[in-house]
């Protein structure tokens, strides 16, 4: 695989302040494919000084101008599609078919979303004898995770470019060169220089001192609830803006007059896709007593024809933490019914799609975010009990729920603590906001919420 040995900033490579490597492995094959600079405090440093300075020039810059360079920037992750899919499996390791369609559509989605709302957002508002003017925040430092390398990217730096601000990113370690590519892309659409850099690093070096550094004015971050909480707890002491897409646990809730089979299959589809390595999969499957056996004997298929279909886990880490995991339920005394913790290859860090029946919500597979391709399932006796138990967690950041009556599903929608709801399998939409409740996180990324938590207001009286 192809990848730069400098940093990108200030619109050219830039060699890096230090000597230090990050290897990239295939999960696949657990081969090294790559290195690329471990960036420094220095690194940031020089990243964020470019940041501010293109800032004034990139704010001033009329919205009609800003969505022209973002639908430029759309424009050339779809000539590159190719290119970014290869990318995505070679360090996320996921099946080429599903990094063309969700790893390499989606962001091209989203692009695009940011490129038409750049164009259409009021950025000024009349209020009686005012008019309150959407100005950006400033300079953004964006940290992401490897779940999904370039959606995390995009949600992120598209609508901060949209509200005129100006980006640092640190992509997580695992998937440095789908964010060199994207830095590419940047570069080829024309983006002015230093409105957006990069900086690849490990999390407590560079990210660290990217959330700290204090010529950031608001720090983006998607990732695990204990880093966010450091993260918040930095930029709380500094008085800056935070955004924090954290960890989620969500449930699955089906019923007793929903469509079994659809709300099983699609319920294990939703978690298998990516590994398990989603946030807002729906890991805990919720049923009524007396549909219960049927849904264990469903679930057990569904995820037996997986087998092959799935993808490795990202790296070895998480490899031993998601078997730890399964072997942790299973001596709590949850029923395996599908997979379990043995590797299912010598080589790459694959887990068998794993299904638990016997959950009980206090168990520590009912609690915890695993990360990988294992669903719970957990009997409930009536609507109340299904309502304590989905809002059982510290998490809330999705969740869904299928009935025979769409009414019905709606009124127990609306009782969830989570941000996201699918009713009857609901299909995805990009402009609706998406972040959590609770521990799972503050402030919504996607559509026009999006953008505007990169916006700050300045309201003149008249
Ligand atoms: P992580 O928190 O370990 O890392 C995320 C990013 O933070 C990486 O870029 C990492 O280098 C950086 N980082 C690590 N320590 C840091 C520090 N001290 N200071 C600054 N930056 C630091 O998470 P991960 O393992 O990469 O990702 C998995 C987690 O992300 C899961 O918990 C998942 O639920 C969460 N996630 C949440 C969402 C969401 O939208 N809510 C989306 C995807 C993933």
């Amino acid at each position: 695989m192809k990848a730069h040995d400098g940093m990108y900033i200030g619109g050219e490579w830039r060699a890096a302040a230090g000597k230090g490597t990050i290897a990239v492995v295939d999960p696949t094959d657990e081969q090294v494919i790559a290195h690329v600079p471990a960036g420094t405090a220095e690194d940031v440093d020089a990243a964020v000084s470019a940041a501010r300075e293109a800032l004034p020039a990139w704010a001033a810059t009329l919205p009609a101008g800003r969505a022209g360079r973002i639908a430029a920037l759309r424009d050339v992750l779809v000539a590159r599609k190719d290119e970014i899919a290869e990318t995505v499996t070679a360090e996320l390791g996921a099946p080429l078919p599903f990094s063309q369609t969700v790893h390499t559509g989606l962001p091209i989605l989203v692009a695009g979303s940011y490129a038409e709302l750049a164009a259409s957002y009021a950025f000024e508002e009349k209020v009686g004898n005012s008019v309150v003017h959407f100005e950006p925040v400033g300079v953004v430092g964006a940290i992401t995770p490897w779940n999904y390398p370039l959606h995390q990217i995009v949600a992120k730096v598209a609508p901060a470019l949209a509200a005129g601000c100006t980006v640092v990113l640190k992509p997580a370690e695992d998937t440095p060169l789908t964010a060199q590519l994207f830095a590419e892309a940047v570069h080829e659409a024309g983006i002015p220089a230093g409105v957006f850099n990069l900086v690849t690093g490990l999390g407590p070096v560079a990210g660290q001192a990217l959330a700290e550094h204090e010529g950031v004015d608001m720090v983006s971050f998607t990732g695990s609830t204990a880093v966010g909480r450091r993260i918040g707890a930095t930029a709380g002491g500094a008085v800056k803006r935070v955004a924090l897409e954290l960890g989620g646990k969500s449930a699955n809730v089906i019923l007793p007059s929903a469509d079994l089979a659809k709300a099983v299959a699609v319920g294990i589809a939703n978690v298998m896709g990516n590994s398990g390595q989603t946030c807002s999969a729906w890991t805990r499957m919720l049923v009524h007593t007396s549909r219960y056996d049927e849904a264990v004997a469903l679930a057990a298929q569904a995820a037996a024809k997986y087998g092959d279909r799935i993808g490795p886990l990202v790296n070895a880490k998480q490899h031993t933490r998601v078997r730890g995991y399964i072997e942790k339920g299973v001596a709590q005394g949850a029923r395996l019914v599908a997979g379990g913790p043995e590797a299912p290859r010598e080589q790459g860090y694959f887990v068998s799609p794993t299904v638990f029946a016997d959950v009980t919500p206090e168990m520590t597979i009912a609690q915890e975010e695993i990360f990988g391709p294992v669903v719970s399932i957990i009997r409930y006796e009536d609507e109340d009990d299904a309502l304590r138990i989905a809002n059982g967690t510290v998490y809330g950041l999705a969740g869904a729920v299928w009935a025979g009556d769409e009414a019905e599903a709606v009124a127990f929608a609306r009782r969830m603590d989570t941000g996201q709801v699918d009713i009857n399998g609901g299909r995805y939409n990009p402009l609706a906001p998406f972040g959590g409740y609770k521990q799972s996180g503050v402030g919504r990324e996607l559509g026009s919420h999006g953008l505007a938590e990169y916006l700050q207001t300045k309201s003149l009286q008249f």
